[in-house]
């Protein structure tokens, strides 16, 4: 019954991604957020929920787990610093420290899982989007016994870009905030990654790079859940770096080989030297 719940807290909290952004990507000043209560309870509830119920958190508290989360100075209070964070472009999926998988550790219980791309981000060609999703595919596959293949027929992994309601009780919120989410392993919904039409994707470091927020994303369609670890895949916010220099950092490695085990293709040797 837990894991039910915890699963019902996924899809209502989807996994976005933030990571700093190379250009401001939300309009509203961080700064005017200081005093917003609203803002504040509803992004501890989202990310931070409170599990056991019967141990009543104060909202210090509360500020407390995050600032440590994210490694800021633990005060409790809201701080410029704090409310930059809680202001930056994220995945929704709730935070724990360092490398996690969902409750109950689901994962798939086969190595060769299937794609497929419903839709295509009018923001990229075609080629390039397919391109991001096998490059972002392929830095798991390096790294476990897991292989993908794409499809156009019922599929492990379905992706899709969509804007607002799409059907999952997870709205996407407009430009910034979440950018995607993903289920972890599982039927029906369970692995698709639906990215957020409302953010323009590329290929390079203009707006948000669809690689990079797919590799995250695809941690979750494979069970990983975030990451404390600064400069981990699976850190729930958005920041870019070059995907041409990019290689998977050792948390995250350990995380996936912990639910696949060990193994590491040539190819990942290759990114690494
Ligand atoms: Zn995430
Ligand atoms: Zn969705």
């Amino acid at each position: 019954m837990r894991h039910i719940v915890f699963l019902c807290a996924v899809i209502l909290l989807p996994c976005s991604l933030a990571l700093p952004l190379p250009l401001p990507l939300i309009s509203r000043p961080a700064l005017s957020r200081l005093e917003d209560l609203k803002f504040i309870t509803a992004y501890l509830d989202r990310f931070f929920p409170v599990v056991d119920k019967v141990i009543k958190h104060t909202l210090e508290e509360r500020i407390k787990a995050m600032q440590k989360f994210f490694h800021l100075k633990v005060t409790g209070k809201i701080d410029v610093e704090t409310i930059e964070v809680m202001d930056q472009p994220r995945c929704g999926v709730p935070d724990v420290l360092e490398y996690s998988t969902f409750q109950g550790s689901p994962r798939w219980r086969k190595n060769l899982l299937t794609y497929r791309i419903n839709n295509y981000t009018p923001d990229m060609s075609k080629d390039k989007v397919d391109r991001a999703i096998e490059k972002a595919l392929q830095v798991w596959s390096d790294v476990t016994p897991l292989q993908f293949r794409k499809t156009t027929g019922p599929a492990d992994i379905e992706i899709l870009f969509a804007s607002g309601a799409h059907g999952d009780y997870a709205a996407f919120d407009g430009r910034g905030g979440t950018l995607a989410h993903a289920f972890p392993p599982g039927s029906d919904i369970g692995g698709d990654a639906h990215f957020d039409e409302d953010e323009t994707w590329s290929e390079t470091n203009r707006e948000i790079n669809l690689f990079l927020v797919a590799a995250h994303e695809f941690g979750h369609s494979l069970g990983l859940g975030h990451s404390n670890v600064r400069g981990a895949l699976m850190y729930p916010t958005y920041s870019y770096e070059n995907p041409r220099n990019f290689y998977l950092p050792k948390d995250d490695r350990q995380g996936i080989q912990r639910l696949y085990g060990n193994f590491t293709r040539k190819s990942y040797f290759l990114m690494i030297n």
